[in-house]
């Protein structure tokens, strides 16, 4: 049996919705997953008001990743079987939401002096259910009323960073969030190290007391990878991986169960929920 700790669904940029994932998971054959959606855990809260979470049939990790930046760098952080309920984490994810809700509506200001003719109600139908809205959705909005032919020339032409529609937006200090996991009962991960593109600051971020280093990734080749396993050693962080699956085509793996762990990886990050006990 095999794992994956971390996959993306339609309550942030992923394709699939809760229930989906779930399915396609058992499908794969996985044994221990945990939904890590950006900025927000309503994806996982749903499926427990749906009682899909916990299942006995598959072993659900709650799971999100914070959006934080340190000095100009993308870091990314993964947070593990917390409290879903935890009152300063939805505080603090309100507010990411509500900054990303202000942003949208400068960035489509912005789009539309351009000469776009693109509206929030375009880009909110194609965000349906993601309370984490972002340049993603406003590229595939332009994508879908044809005014671009692909998301690639969205980013390359508006939305890049340091191209006319860029705008950026809040983010939780890294500080910030491995501190409010750990309030939540969780743990902290910190995600992709090699996408830090920085391996000094990724050595310099690890010092903030993380619990473990996600060096298992589609990204990471087997050099990376053990070189990333030796930086965990050092500092005596849990190994982690994940597919980062968003269920898009053009992005590996397509499918649920390519890129997976093995379970004892997982293990230390599952606690079964009460009700199942
Ligand atoms: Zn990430
Ligand atoms: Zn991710």
């Amino acid at each position: 049996m095999s794992s994956d700790l971390h996959m993306h669904t339609t309550y942030s940029d992923g394709r699939l919705t809760p229930e989906k994932l779930v399915a396609a998971a058992k499908e794969a054959h996985l044994n221990y997953i945990a939904i890590t959606d950006h900025d927000t855990v309503d994806g996982i809260r749903h499926l427990y008001e749906q009682n899909i979470y916990p299942s006995k049939t598959i072993n659900i990790i709650p799971g999100i990743e914070f959006s934080c930046e340190v000095d100009g760098h993308d870091v990314h952080i993964l947070g593990y079987d917390f409290d879903i309920y935890n009152q300063d984490m939805a505080d603090k994810v309100n507010e990411i939401a509500e900054s990303r809700w202000a942003r949208l509506s400068v960035m489509i200001k912005k789009i539309n002096e351009l000469g776009y003719d693109i509206s929030e109600g375009d880009v909110l139908e194609i965000a349906g259910s993601s309370s984490s809205i972002g340049r993603l959705h406003v590229a595939r909005a332009l994508v879908n009323k044809k005014i671009f032919s692909t998301m690639h020339e969205v980013f390359d032409t508006l939305l890049e960073h340091g191209k006319p529609a860029y705008i950026p937006h809040y983010r939780i200090e890294p500080e910030e969030a491995v501190a409010l996991i750990r309030r939540a009962g969780g743990k902290s991960v910190l995600a992709h190290p090699k996408l830090i593109k920085d391996d000094a600051l990724v050595e310099k971020v690890l010092s903030l007391g993380f619990d473990g280093l996600e060096v298992f990734y589609p990204k990471h080749d087997a050099t990376e990878t053990a070189k990333y396993i030796r930086m965990a050693e050092k500092y005596g962080l849990m190994l982690t991986g994940g597919s980062d699956y968003h269920a898009l085509s053009s992005r590996y793996p397509e499918n649920l169960g390519e890129f997976t762990i093995e379970d004892k990886y997982a293990i230390p990050f599952f606690n079964p929920p009460e009700s199942l006990e």
